[in-house]
This record gives structure tokens, sequence and C-alpha cells, in this order.
């Protein structure tokens, strides 16, 4: 009889890991809590409209085909994708922005208009961006974040200092330029924390923006939730949906079992792929390996304040990605890190993917994704999220010189309290946990549980982090850790039993 492995949730990493487990000849089934599958990359429809609700930047394009390629396939067996131009669009004021391309030589050239002799600081900049680049993805990404050591290469060896700067103080050293340091801080808020916090050798994120590009799989992000479904249920992958685990049955330090809807579901190997704080709420106490304590010192990575609109026009002045910039950056990140409340004057991010992509919305009409970054754990009323709605949406007829109120079809929110009540989530954070130095590779939460032996984890708030490309990375590496492991040899059973207790 095959060996069984039960995973909790049906985000991008328990997909990446029931793939290659299922691959590799075990019996694998996702108990996913909600109706729909995909975990925080999930999809609402509305009124003809579609919104992504989580991931929208399709970023290290590299990273989703060696995902494909490890089951001979490509990502273009599965949907098409198409590489944006522009890459997105970054306001600072009213009719004042800066557009970012799709290639290098006409980025440096924005840089170059903006502060004379930046295209030279850019260019060494990213060069060094993409050595680390290559460093991470050949050499530490795929690590599972057992030991230091994992760290240590020829080729690391010579930038162990990259890990004791900041990704600030390296971007001030060479841009005078406030916008451009914005723009070049910009992406490894993906990882969760701010740029003064995250080491320098994360600067592999720039090459991932600037070098490589932001491309749209066709329909959306859901679209390769949707193909790694496929590819599961092509590979034996069973799913069920509105399945949540209320509870793991450990007997001598083994996982025996798990109860959803009241019912046991025996297993060999348990794997989560839900948030880690709360998948260790649903074992006894003395099984857990990390207390409320150790979760409350870690930074955690955003919560976030969305709305998804529809507008009954095409909208003007703005890019299927459009960054708002036009406020205090420092002072939003200090009521996310340091200070934590809702920010006065909030910086914004809006996605109006119906412009490149006519399945979003119908026809001379726009679909909008609003997202504010916003300290976990903070109050979440519907009071105000309609603050908040009437600030950004204000501040964008403002920058881009239109009226859009009076055209707003209809709006859905999401924030702390959703977060928590859908995923789980830990104080309803958006992201997991941040790549702070002190919370990068074998210092963030285990692959493999120390007090359960057939228990394993997966997902944003293990190793390598937040983000699409580390959940499929995550998969892959617990899945490997899981076939490291001889596979326990409790004998398996199809049987579903009623749960007394
Ligand atoms: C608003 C937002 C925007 C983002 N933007 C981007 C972006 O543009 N690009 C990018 O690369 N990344 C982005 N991210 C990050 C990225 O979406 C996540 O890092 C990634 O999707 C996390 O996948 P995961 O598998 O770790 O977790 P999840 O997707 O959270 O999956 C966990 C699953 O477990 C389920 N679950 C929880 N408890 C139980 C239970 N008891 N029983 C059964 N199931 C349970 C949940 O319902 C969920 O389906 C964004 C995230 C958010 C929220």
């Amino acid at each position: 009889m095959n060996t069984t492995i039960h995973i909790i949730g049906s985000g991008f990493s328990s997909l990446s890991a029931a793939c290659y487990l299922a691959r590799d000849g075990y019996d694998v089934t996702i108990f996913e809590k909600n109706a729909s599958i995909g975990g925080r990359a999930r999809q609402l429809k509305k009124e003809g409209f579609t919104f992504d609700m989580g991931p929208t930047w399709y970023w290290m394009p590299d990273v989703f085909e060696k995902f494909f390629s490890d089951f001979n396939k490509s990502s273009s067996n599965y949907y098409s994708l198409e590489k944006l131009n522009p890459a997105y669009q970054v306001y600072f004021d009213k009719e004042d922005y800066i557009t970012i391309e799709d290639c290098i030589e006409k980025i440096y050239k924005v840089f170059e208009k903006e502060e004379k002799g930046s295209s030279i600081q850019l260019k060494k900049f990213i060069d060094k961006a993409k050595e680390n680049y290559d460093i991470a993805i050949k050499d530490l990404v795929y690590k599972p974040g057992i030991s230091p050591l994992e760290l240590v290469t020829a080729k690391t060896i010579y930038k162990l200092d990259q890990f004791f700067s900041t990704i600030k103080k390296d971007v001030q050293k060479s841009f005078n330029n406030n916008r451009l340091a914005q723009i070049l801080e910009f992406p490894v808020l993906f990882l969760g924390a701010k740029p003064s916090d995250t080491p320098s050798f994360y600067s592999f994120m720039n090459y991932a923006d600037f070098g490589l590009g932001t491309f749209h799989p066709k329909k959306g992000m859901f679209e390769v939730i949707t193909s790694l479904k496929k590819l599961a249920i092509e590979l034996g992958v069973t799913f069920k949906t509105q399945a949540p685990i209320e509870k793991i049955d450990v007997i001598d330090k083994c996982v025996r079992g798990i109860i959803s809807n009241g019912k046991y579901y025996k297993c060999d190997i348990l794997l989560s792929g839900a948030d880690y704080h709360h998948t260790e709420s649903l074992l006894d106490r003395k099984h857990r390996q990390y207390s409320e304590t150790y979760w409350s010192n870690k930074t955690f990575a955003p919560s976030s304040l969305l709305f998804y609109v529809g507008f009954n026009k095409k909208l003007k002045n703005v890019s299927h990605h459009t960054l708002f910039f036009d406020v205090d950056f420092d002072t939003h990140a200090n009521n996310i890190y340091n200070n934590p409340k809702w920010p006065d004057n909030p910086l914004f991010y809006a996605s109006f993917p119906s412009i490149t992509d006519s399945s979003f919305a119908p026809k001379d009409k726009e679909a909008a994704t609003f997202l504010i970054p916003l300290a976990p754990g903070l109050e979440d009323t519907p009071e105000l999220r309609e603050v908040y709605f009437k600030k950004i949406i204000t501040r964008l007829e403002h920058v881009t010189s239109q009226n859009i109120n009076d055209s707003i079809l209809f709006k859905e929110s999401f924030c702390i309290k959703d977060f928590i009540k859908d995923y789980n989530s830990y104080k309803g954070n958006a992201y997991g946990m941040a790549n702070t130095l002190l919370q990068t590779a074998f210092l963030r939460p285990k692959l493999k549980s120390k007090k359960v032996k057939n228990l394993y984890f997966t997902g944003q708030l293990t190793v390598p982090g937040p983000g699409v490309p580390p959940a499929l990375i995550s998969g892959k590496i617990v899945s490997e850790l899981i076939q490291k492991h001889a596979p326990l040899k409790i004998p398996s059973s199809q049987t579903i039993l009623q749960y007394t207790e």
C-alpha cells in the first residue's frame, strides 16, 4: 500500500509539494478549508468582473519554468505569459510619475533623465544584483534551512558582508535622488520588511524587477493556481474543499490522523501549508515547537486593506501596475513596523489588469484592485475601511486628474479580519514572516517538526519566505526532505473513522 500524505491547505506551496510527492509515488490528498483552492491567490468574480484576490505580480519566471520542467512540462502547456510594458508606473505627485519599462536599457535612460550619472550607478547596482540572483537561485533558496552552513559556499563567502548591510544603505550610497531610491527600495517590500531591515544580499529582487521583468499570465494569477491543480490531478492528487482541519492526532510523537468536519482521516505523513502558528494550534500544547512568545517576537510581513472595484468606464493615466508613492514612504513604514497604527497618509498600490487583459472586465469597463499595506493585528472595522477607501480614491482622482468616484459600480473589501477568518492567519498577516537578517534561511520556522516525527510544514512562514516563487520552491524542498527521511511504516488506510472524542 502506498504511503499516505495528507496536506493541509491548497495555496501555492501546498500545490507545489502535492505535485512533487504524487510524482514520486505518494498517495496525496489536499484538505482545503475554503470552498475554492488557491489560498491567498484565490479569485473573486462579480458582475462580469474578475479579480486576483492576492498576488498580481508575476516575477521570476525562471522559477515557474523550473517548477514545470521538473514534470517535463512548461508553463506554456498550461497558460500564456505576456511581458508587461510598461512593467509599472510610480506616481510621486499630480501628473508626476516615473514609468519603468520592459528592458534595462530603457530604464537606464529613465534614471539618467532623473539624476545625471545615475545610469552608471544603476548598472553597477544591477550587475551586483544579478550576481546575487544567480547565487540565490543556484546555491541558496533551494536549501532546506536546516543549518547555517547552507549559507556558506565558495561564492557566498565573498558576499557575507552583504548579509550585514541593508538595502537602504546600499541604495542611499549610490543614489541621491529620493524618487529613484524609492523605486529601488520597492521590490524588497515583497519580502515583508523595511528596506532598512532587509540584508543587501536581497538586492537580487532588483534584478528580478529590472533584469527579468514583470509578466502577466493571461486570465491572471489564478490561472496559475488552476494550472497547478490540473497538473496535480494528472499526477493523481485528490482534492477536498470545505474540509477544514480541526485537530491533528498525535500518538507516540507521530501524527496518526487528522480530523476534518468531525471525521478522522488516517495518514502516514502530514504536511501543512496552512499558516504555521495556526497549524501548531491544532496540536496538543506539548507537541508544539514554538511558544506564543516566539511568535509575538517575530517580525511579520504586513497585512493589507484591499478593495476590489468595478468601474463603469476605462480609467486614464494609469498602468496595469501603478504605485502611489505621493506621500512619505518612511512614515508609512514606521506605522507598519515601529509604531503600528493606521497610517494618516498611506502609500498604496493599484492593479488595473483589464488594461492588458480583456478577460478581467466587461467591454469599456475597468477592474481595479487597491492595496494598502498595514501592520498586522490592527483594529479592523467597516468604518475604518470606508475612511481609507475615500482617501485613496480622492488621491487617485487628484494625481491622475480624472473623476472616478461617480463611475464605481461596486466595491468589495478584504482586510485583517478576513485574513484571520479565511486563512487562519496569525494577526491577519497577508504574506507571512518577513525576511529580515534574523529571520532568514536556517533562522526561519523549520520545515520538519522537531517534536512530531512525521509532521512537516511548507509555505510563506518557512523557507525561503513570502511570495509565489518562494512558495513553489518551499513545496519542492519540503517534498525532498520528506523523501530523505524514510517514510514511517504505519499501515495506511482509506477507511474514514468517526472521531469519537
Ligand atoms: C494581498 C496579497 C498580495 C500579494 N502579492 C503578491 C505578488 O504580487 N506576487 C507574489 O509573488 N506574491 C504576492 N503575495 C504573496 C503570495 O501570495 C503568498 O506568499 C503565497 O501565495 C502564499 O502561499 P502559501 O501556500 O504559503 O499560503 P496560502 O496561500 O495562505 O495557503 C494556505 C492555505 O491553507 C488553508 N488553511 C488554513 N487553515 C486551514 C485548516 N485548518 N484546514 C484546511 N486548510 C487550511 C488556507 O485556506 C489556504 O488555502 C501576495 C499576498 C497577498 C495576501
